[in-house]
C-alpha cells in the first residue's frame, strides 16, 4: 500500500435507480405490464466517485485492493433500508472509500424511479431524495483532502457550505452544477474548476447560444471562477481560463474522440471523473508556472474525453464507466 496518495472527496449524493422500460407510458387508472425492470446504483455523487475510482486504478488493483495513488472518497448519505448495505458493497467493490458515508435511520436511501419509452427512449423520472436531504450543513471535509468535488443534488445550503470550507483550507475546487439551479454570486469566488454542459452552462449564465462561449465563460470568470469548462457532446470540450481572459485570449475547443456511439448516459459523469483524477495529480506534481495552467487542462480534458468516449460505447449507466487500463493510450 502507497504510504503517500492523494484524497479526492466527492461530496454528494447517492440514489438507487429503479428503470422500467416500456412500449408506452400507462394512463391515469390503468396497469400495463413492461418489457423491463433494471435497479442500479446512481445519483451524480456517486457515479463521480465510482469514475474517479475506477479511473485512477486498473481492475486488477481494486480487485487486489492495493491501494492506488488517489484515495476516492464518497462523503453522502444512505438510509437504513434494503439498499444500503448493497450500495456500500458495489461502491466497496470499486475501490471507492466508503466510511464517510452516513446511514440515517428512519430515512430511505434515495431513489429515481425511472420509466423509459422504448420507442423514442425518452425517460420520466421521480426522484425521492430521502438521505439525501439529511446530509448535515456541517464540515464534511477531513483533513487530508486535496481535490472536493461538488455536483447539485444534496441541498443547497450543504454544498455552499462545504465548497467554503474547501475555499478557506485551499483544497481544490471542482463544481459540477447539475441538476443545474441559479447559485448566489459568491459561491463562484475562487472556484478552480467549473465544469458544466451546454445547458447547464445557459442556465446559469443566463445566456444562451448562438452568444459566443467567450461570452458565456466570461460572466463566470468575472465572478471569480478559474477555469471554465463546457462539454458540448459529440463536438467536444470548450474552456477558458481566467489567465486566458486577462490577456484576451480566446477560450480553446477541444474535440471529442470519434467513437460509434451507443448510449450517452452517464458520459457527463465519466468525464467529470477522469478531470478530477487528473487534476488531482497535478496537484501532486510541483507548479512551474502560471503557463502549466494551459498544459494541466488541456492534459484533464483530454484524459476525460478518452474515458468519456469509452462510456458512450457501451450501454447502462456506472456499469459503462471504464477502468484505468481501458483507456485508449494511457
Ligand atoms: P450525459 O447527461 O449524457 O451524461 P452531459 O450532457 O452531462 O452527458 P455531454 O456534453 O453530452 O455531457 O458529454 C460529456 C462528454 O462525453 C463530452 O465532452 C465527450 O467527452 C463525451 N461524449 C459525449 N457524447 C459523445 C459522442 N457522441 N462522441 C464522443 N464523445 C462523447
Amino acid at each position: 500500500m502507497a504510504s503517500l496518495h492523494t484524497v479526492i472527496s466527492v461530496i454528494g449524493s447517492l440514489n438507487v435507480d429503479l428503470v422500467t422500460r416500456t412500449s408506452r407510458v400507462p394512463s391515469a387508472g390503468e396497469t400495463l405490464t413492461s418489457e423491463s425492470f433494471d435497479i442500479g446504483f446512481g445519483g451524480k455523487g456517486a457515479n463521480q466517485a465510482v469514475a474517479c475510482a475506477r479511473l485512477s486504478q486498473t481492475h486488477s488493483q481494486a480487485i487486489e485492493g492495493s491501494f492506488a495513488d488517489i484515495e476516492v472518497r464518497m462523503v453522502g448519505a444512505i438510509g437504513d433500508d434494503q439498499f444500503a448495505d448493497e450500495f456500500l458493497k458495489s461502491l466497496q467493490g470499486d475501490g471507492v472509500n466508503t466510511s464517510s458515508i452516513q446511514r440515517i435511520s428512519n430515512q430511505k436511501t434515495g431513489v429515481a424511479v425511472i420509466i423509459v419509452e422504448s420507442q423514442n427512449g425518452e425517460n420520466r423520472i421521480l426522484f425521492s431524495p430521502g438521505a439525501n436531504y439529511a446530509v448535515p450543513a456541517i464540515n464534511l471535509l477531513h483533513d487530508d483532502v486535496s481535490v472536493a468535488l461538488f455536483q447539485l443534488e444534496l441541498p443547497l445550503h450543504v454544498v455552499l457550505r462545504n465548497m467554503k470550507e474547501a475555499r478557506d483550507r485551499g483544497i481544490d475546487i471542482i463544481l459540477n452544477p447539475a441538476p443545474a439551479s441559479k447559485l448566489p454570486d459568491d459561491a463562484y469566488k475562487g472556484l478552480n474548476h467549473l465544469i458544466m454542459n451546454e445547458t447547464e452552462a445557459a442556465i446559469l449564465s443566463g445566456i444562451s447560444p448562438p452568444t459566443s462561449w467567450d461570452d458565456i465563460a466570461a460572466t463566470f470568470v468575472q465572478k471569480g471562477v478559474q477555469n471554465v469548462i463546457i462539454t458540448l457532446g459529440a463536438e467536444g470540450v470548450y474552456y477558458q481560463t481566467a489567465y486566458r481572459h486577462a490577456r484576451s485570449n480566446p477560450g480553446k475547443l477541444i474535440p471529442a474522440r470519434k467513437v460509434e456511439v451507443v448510449d450517452t448516459t452517464a458520459a457527463g459523469d465519466t468525464f467529470v471523473g477522469g478531470y478530477a483524477v487528473a487534476a488531482a495529480r497535478s496537484k501532486a506534481t510541483p507548479k512551474i508556472g502560471a503557463f502549466d495552467i494551459d498544459v494541466a487542462i488541456d492534459f484533464a480534458i483530454d484524459f476525460a474525453n478518452r474515458a468519456a468516449s469509452k462510456t458512450v460505447q457501451k450501454k447502462g449507466a456506472q456499469s459503462a464507466i471504464p477502468w484505468l487500463d481501458e483507456i485508449p493510450g494511457v
